[in-house]
């Protein structure tokens, strides 16, 4: 028999199918062009505009054509170092900030140039456990509880780096998490460093939702462990431009050897970020009251929401932990797997399959998130509203008044029937009758 070309691929890569996220939506995309109503709670993207003074500046350096230097244009460099010292007190210079096309490929740089393990608790984004695998890396996974809304202790990294002391890995903490929309307190990120610090593991600290921390009270564990940190933060989410593909990573004076090794791979690969990008990305990180005054309006729109999508899944029977900071929520069906089973439902893939057959709502199965097949958790990325509209109807609502369900109705409306559509879903199938609604 003659073999397939694909014998001659890269075994890590054979067989591996694109990201979970980019997948879904491409294939909701092609639902709708085929003419379905659909509800997009699969991609986690900003719902926000960028704002209009970075768009700006993006426009003033439409004509800079130069390749800029690998590590990322100083002026940027520096203004992202301020940020972190404005924000968290952490004092870090220019040349410790590496600039890259987005945090995910500085992830997977840092993957490649450091040879340690990969530990993760889950769940996870989705991004962080195929890179490894690709790269050839082990990937350890610390599976936390919905008791615990789904953070790690320090006692779990604790027992784990005990079995076998010394080795070398990289921790990847994640909050505001994608997926759960979790954070941790200060005395449990303290506690986390404490261990960190015993075993000199490179904690990597994924802030990128950071400023969308919900009452923008984001801390960051670099505080605690400031020697062994990388914190990784980039113009994605709080400032609505996933697409312009910026983001960096802040690195502690002491892992300059990292830093420059992960340049070394970037300048034999992309070379450099676009230069109007990253002049227009000084701005962002800049920032000023016109930022402040849009990432207040956002936080309090996701707040909103946040509690009041939880309100109505819980009123369902599903369980959800509360969100404190980004877009996301990470339901749990769990309380009703007799009624789902009966319906021919056991795992979370089956879950959003026969959720987006019968609904239109697009989510995303607790699997791709490193969770159990049987468990019954997915994910919802509350982002499907239009987000400018929003935006504008909050300047005229005064700072101290709560944002009320007339307004959500108003300006978020498809997010509220899609999670109504889970809700009468799950009760009619639990309750034995038909499909409620046909695509
Ligand atoms: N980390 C998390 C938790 C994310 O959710 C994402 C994007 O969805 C990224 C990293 C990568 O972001 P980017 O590559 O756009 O900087």
């Amino acid at each position: 028999m003659r073999s397939t070309p694909d014998v001659h691929l890269n075994l890590n890569v054979r067989g591996m199918r694109r990201s979970a996220t980019v997948s879904n939506n491409e294939h909701l995309a092609t639902l709708e062009r085929e003419g379905h109503r659909v509800f997009r709670l699969g991609l986690g993207q900003s719902p926000f505009p960028v704002p209009g003074p970075v768009v700006e500046a993006l426009r003033a350096a439409a004509a800079c054509k130069d390749y800029m230097p690998v590590c990322g244009h100083e002026p940027l460099r520096e203004a992202i170092a301020s940020h972190l010292w404005r924000q968290q007190g952490v004092e870090r210079s220019a040349a410790d900030v590496l600039v890259g096309p987005g945090t995910k490929e500085l992830m997977f740089l840092l993957q490649l140039v450091y040879y340690g393990d990969l530990v993760i608790p889950t769940p996870a984004w989705v991004s962080y456990a195929p890179q490894a695998r690709i790269i050839g890396r082990r990937v350890v996974t610390l599976p936390t509880r919905a008791e615990n809304d789904w953070r790690v202790t320090a006692e779990e990294l604790d027992g784990l780096c005990a079995e076998d002391p010394g080795r070398p890995r990289i921790v990847i903490l994640n909050y505001p998490s994608n997926p759960t929309g979790g954070t941790y307190r200060s005395d449990e990120l303290r506690e986390i460093a404490r261990v960190a610090r015993r075993h000199r593991f490179v904690l990597l600290s994924d802030e990128i939702y950071g400023d969308l921390h919900h009452r923008g009270q984001h801390v960051s564990v670099a505080r605690y462990y400031p020697e062994g940190t990388i914190v990784s933060n980039g113009i994605s989410k709080w400032c609505g431009a996933g697409g312009w593909r910026l983001g960096a990573f802040i690195f502690p004076p002491g892992m300059r050897w990292l830093l420059e090794a992960m340049a070394a791979a970037a300048s034999e690969t992309y070379t450099s970020v676009a230069a109007p990008i990253q002049r227009a990305a000084i701005t962002a990180f800049a920032g000023g009251l016109w930022l402040e005054d849009y990432l207040t309006r956002s936080r309090r729109i996701l707040a909103a929401l946040g509690r009041e999508l939880r309100r109505r899944l819980r009123e369902a029977g599903v369980e959800c932990s509360r969100p404190s900071g980004a877009f996301y929520l990470f339901p749990d069906f769990g309380p009703l797997r007799d009624g789902l089973a009966g319906a021919g439902i056991a795992s979370s893939g089956d879950l959003c399959r026969r959720l987006l057959e019968d609904t239109g709502v697009g989510i995303l199965p607790g699997t791709d998130f490193g969770r159990p097949p049987e468990e019954l958790t997915a994910r919802i990325a509350y982002v499907d509203f239009d987000g400018a509209k929003a935006l504008e109807a909050m300047a005229g609502i005064p700072r101290s008044a709560q944002i009320g369900r007339a307004f959500l109705e108003e300006h978020c409306s498809p997010l509220l029937e899609s999670v109504d559509r889970i809700a009468e879903w799950t009760f009619c199938l639990t309750h034995a009758k038909a499909r409620l609604h046909v695509l």
